[in-house]
C-alpha cells in the first residue's frame, strides 16, 4: 500500500524534470497525482464532417481510407507516408504521417477510422485539406479523453501517461478505504473504479459516479481528520474556572439581554468552568449583540483570575470594542488595554509590561495582540471577532501564546454547515437567533442613479429627525482612485444636496489615528454624514445612524452588502438602506431584489455562496486547509451520510487502528503532513 505514497519521482514514467514540476504543483506521491482531477473531457465520440473542420485547428473526423501511397524519403532521411481518405459525405482529405511507419501500417484501405489531429491546407492539391500526424482512435477504446489543468511544462498527455502508471499501482495494491458493506449501503463505487473512471472514462455517467465517490472520500477524510484532531485536543484545560455568578455584571448593563444572549452566556460559562478547553463559535446576525456576550465572557474569566484577549480584524473595530469594554467593565475596576499597530514604541512598551505582569486583565487589539513581543501572564480566553477575516494560521499562533486557552469565535456571517466544518472543524455553536427588543428590520430599496435626488431627499429627512447617515462609495480597489472617489463625492455633496450638514470622510488610505478621530466624531454625533468606503463594513456600531446609501451596489457581494446594511438598524428607530446602481444586468437586479426582500443573513449567505465559488467566500485561500476539490458536489443529504459513515467507523475504531481501516488511516494522516 505504501507504494502509492512513495515519492512521485520514483515512478518510471516521471523524469527528474517532471518530478520538479509536480513538486511545484504540490503533488508529491502517486496518490496525490490520482487526486489531480481532469478539468474537462475531450469528447472523441462525435467526429465532424471534413467540410466543417477549420484550418489550423484540431479536429476529430471519421473517414474511410481510399488509397495508400508509397513512402517518400527526404534528403535528411525523413520518411513521409501519405494516404487518401473520404468521409461519409464523400469529402476528400489527405493524411500525412511523418516517420511513424507503424501508425501508417495500422491503416488499411477500405476501413473506417476516427482520426484526431491538426487540420492543414494541402499545398499540393487545391481545395483539399490534410490532417497531419493524426491520432488514430477507435470508437470503443477511449472515446473520452481527460484534459488536465495546465501547468507550465506539464501537458495533458504527459499527465495522462503518469496517471496511467499510478492507476496500475492502485490496481496492484487495491487501495480501498471503505468496506464493501458501507459502499453498498451508500451506493458508492470502489475507490479503484472511481479513479479509473475519472481519469479514463468511457461514458460521462461513469464520471458522475466517480466524482460522487471522490467527493464522499474527500469530505469523509476531512471529517475523520477533524475528529482525530478533536480527540487529540481532548486534554484537560490548563485554565480551570469556578462557576461564579456574573449577576453583578448583568445588573450593571444599560439594557436587558435577550434570551438568546443569556443562553449563549450560559453555554460559554459552562464551557469555561468545565474540564476541557472551550472551542465555541458565537454566530449571530449583524446587530444581534455579540459584543455584550463577549464582555460577559471576559468578565467571567477575569473574575476567575485570568486574562482575556479580544482580537478584531481592523483598528476601527478594535478601538470601538475598547470603548465599549471600558464603558461596560469600567465600574468593576478591570484594567483594559488596547494594542494596535499604530502605537508609539513607548506606548507599546508600557502596555506590554502591563500584559506581562498581569495587571492588564483584558487585552483588545488587532493582530498586534499576537506579535512575538507580547507575553501574557496567564491568558485564559481568546475571543476573535468577525472571524472570517482571519486565517486559521493566525488564530493558532495566538493560541500558542498560552497553553491551550479557551477559544470563542464570533461571526456575523452565517456560515453554511459544510463550510463551517471545513473552516472551524469540530466546534460547538451558540446562535443569537433574536434581535434585541424593539429592533425593526431595515427597509431596503434598489434604485437607479436617475433618481438619486430622491434618495438624497430621503437622507435629508432622516438627518432632520436628528439621525445620521452613511454613504458608501463605489468599490474601487486602486488606492489612489479610492481616495479620489470618496473626496470627489464629498465635494459634490458639500456643494449640492447636503450643503447644510456636517460631512466627514473615511477611507482606507487614512492613518489609523485619522480614522479613529473621524469615527469618534461620528459616534459622538459631531458629524452627520459619513462618506466612506467599505472600511465601515465590519462591526461598526453607531446606533443613531438610520440610513445608508450604497453607490454602485451591484459591485459588492451579497454578504458584503448585508454586512454594510447591518451598520444601520441598530436602535428602535426605523432604518433604511438604499442601493444605487447605474448599469444593471438581469442578474444583478435579481441579487439586489433578494436583498430588498429579506434581512435574513442566512438566506443571503446561501444565495451568495451559490453565486460565488466556495473558496472566495472567505476572501482568499487563507484558511490553510487542504483543497476541497469537489466540495461543490456535496449537498446536505450527502453530508449527513458522510457523518453517519464517520460515526459508524469511529464508534468501532476511534483511532483507525484496526487492520481494515489501514487505508483510511494512511489517507487521513496524509492530510496533516
Ligand atoms: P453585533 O452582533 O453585530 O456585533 P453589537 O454587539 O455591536 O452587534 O450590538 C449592536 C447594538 O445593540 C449595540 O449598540 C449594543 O449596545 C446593542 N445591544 C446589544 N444587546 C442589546 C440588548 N439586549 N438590548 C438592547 N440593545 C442591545
Ligand atoms: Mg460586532
Amino acid at each position: 500500500m505504501q507504494r502509492l505514497f512513495q515519492p512521485i519521482g520514483d515512478l518510471k514514467s516521471v523524469s527528474k524534470k517532471r518530478n520538479a514540476l509536480y513538486q511545484k504543483m504540490g503533488i508529491h506521491t502517486p496518490y496525490e497525482l490520482l487526486w489531480h482531477l481532469p478539468r474537462l473531457y475531450q469528447d472523441y465520440r462525435e467526429p465532424v464532417p471534413v467540410a466543417e473542420t477549420v484550418i489550423g485547428m484540431s479536429a476529430t473526423i471519421k473517414v474511410k481510407i481510399t488509397n495508400k501511397k508509397n513512402p517518400v524519403y527526404t534528403r535528411s532521411g525523413m520518411e513521409i507516408f501519405q494516404a487518401e481518405a473520404v468521409d461519409d459525405a464523400n469529402t476528400k482529405i489527405n493524411i500525412t504521417i511523418f516517420n511513424q511507419r507503424f501508425t501508417f501500417q495500422g491503416l488499411s484501405v477500405g476501413n473506417d477510422y476516427i482520426l484526431s489531429g491538426k487540420i492543414k491546407e494541402d499545398t499540393y492539391h487545391e481545395n483539399c485539406r490534410m490532417i497531419q500526424n493524426p491520432k488514430i482512435l477507435s470508437d470503443e477504446k477511449n472515446p473520452l479523453e481527460a484534459v488536465y489543468p495546465q501547468t507550465a511544462g506539464l501537458t495533458s498527455p504527459m499527465i495522462r501517461t503518469n496517471i496511467k502508471e499510478c492507476l496500475g499501482l492502485l490496481d496492484a495494491v487495491n487501495f480501498e478505504t471503505l468496506s464493501l458493506e458501507l459502499r453498498d449501503q451508500y451506493q458508492i463505487v470502489s475507490l479503484t473504479k472511481a479513479f479509473h473512471d475519472v481519469h479514463q472514462p468511457e461514458t460521462m455517467e461513469q464520471v458522475v459516479a466517480a466524482k460522487h465517490r471522490l467527493a464522499f472520500e474527500e469530505q469523509l477524510r476531512l471529517e475523520l481528520g477533524l475528529h482525530m484532531l478533536k480527540m487529540q485536543s481532548r486534554v484537560k484545560t490548563d485554565y480551570p474556572m469556578q462557576d461564579i455568578s456574573i449577576k453583578p455584571f448583568l445588573d450593571s448593563l444599560p439594557f436587558q439581554l435577550t434570551n438568546a444572549q443569556l443562553q449563549a452566556i450560559t453555554e460559554i460559562t459552562q464551557d469555561l468552568s468545565g474540564d476541557m478547553p472551550m472551542n465555541r463559535l458565537l454566530q449571530g446576525d449583524v446587530g444581534s449583540g455579540k459584543t455584550a456576550v463577549a464582555i460577559a465572557a471576559c468578565y467571567f474569566c477575569v473574575q476567575n483570575g485570568y486574562q482575556s484577549v479580544l482580537m478584531a480584524p481592523t483598528e476601527i473595530l478594535a478601538e470601538q470594542h475598547y470603548k465599549t469594554f471600558c464603558d461596560f467593565l469600567g465600574k468593576f475596576e478591570i484594567e483594559i488595554v488596547l494594542l494596535t499597530g499604530s502605537l508609539t514604541p513607548k506606548q507599546k512598551k508600557l502596555r506590554y509590561a502591563k500584559i506581562a505582569d498581569g495587571s492588564a486583565k483584558v487585552i483588545i487589539g488587532t493582530h498586534a495582540v499576537f506579535q512575538k513581543a507580547v507575553t501574557y501572564c496567564n491568558l485564559g480566553l481568546v475571543i476573535t471577532d468577525e472571524q472570517h477575516r482571519f486565517g486559521v494560521a493566525q488564530r493558532d499562533s495566538l493560541a500558542e501564546k498560552g497553553g491551550m486557552p479557551h477559544k470563542l469565535v464570533m461571526s456575523a456571517t452565517p456560515i453554511p454547515r459544510t463550510l463551517g466544518l471545513v473552516i472551524y472543524g469540530d466546534l460547538e455553536i451558540s446562535v443569537l437567533d433574536a434581535m434585541p427588543n424593539g429592533r425593526l428590520p431595515v427597509k431596503t430599496y434598489a434604485i437607479t442613479g436617475k433618481i438619486r435626488d430622491r434618495a438624497m431627499n430621503f437622507v435629508k429627512q432622516e438627518l432632520q429627525k436628528g439621525h445620521q447617515a452613511y454613504i458608501v462609495c463605489p468599490a474601487i480597489e486602486d488606492s489612489a482612485a479610492e481616495l479620489k472617489a470618496v473626496t470627489a463625492y464629498a465635494e459634490l455633496c458639500k456643494k449640492d444636496f447636503l450643503k447644510d450638514w456636517k460631512i466627514a470622510i473615511l477611507h482606507g488610505q487614512m492613518s489609523a489615528q485619522e480614522k479613529d478621530t473621524v469615527m469618534g466624531q461620528f459616534r459622538n454625533h459631531e458629524t452627520d454624514v459619513l462618506i466612506c468606503t467599505t472600511v465601515v463594513e465590519v462591526g461598526v456600531d453607531v446606533p443613531n445612524a438610520t440610513i445608508m446609501v450604497i453607490e454602485d451596489a451591484d459591485r459588492f457581494g451579497l454578504s458584503q452588502l448585508h454586512q454594510l446594511r447591518g451598520r444601520v438598524g441598530r436602535s428602535d428607530h426605523q432604518s433604511y438602506c438604499v442601493l444605487v446602481t447605474e448599469h444593471v444586468t438581469e442578474e444583478s437586479r435579481e441579487r439586489l431584489r433578494l436583498l430588498c426582500s429579506t434581512t435574513d443573513g442566512f438566506a443571503i449567505a446561501e444565495a451568495d455562496l451559490q453565486l460565488r465559488k466556495a473558496g472566495d467566500f472567505f476572501g482568499n485561500k487563507q484558511h490553510g486547509l487542504p483543497p476541497m476539490r469537489l466540495a461543490g458536489l456535496i449537498d446536505s443529504e450527502m453530508l449527513d451520510e458522510i457523518r453517519q459513515v464517520r460515526e459508524t467507523i469511529t464508534e468501532q475504531d476511534q483511532y483507525l487502528e484496526h487492520p481494515e481501516n489501514q487505508a483510511l488511516q494512511i489517507s487521513v494522516t496524509q492530510l496533516f503532513c
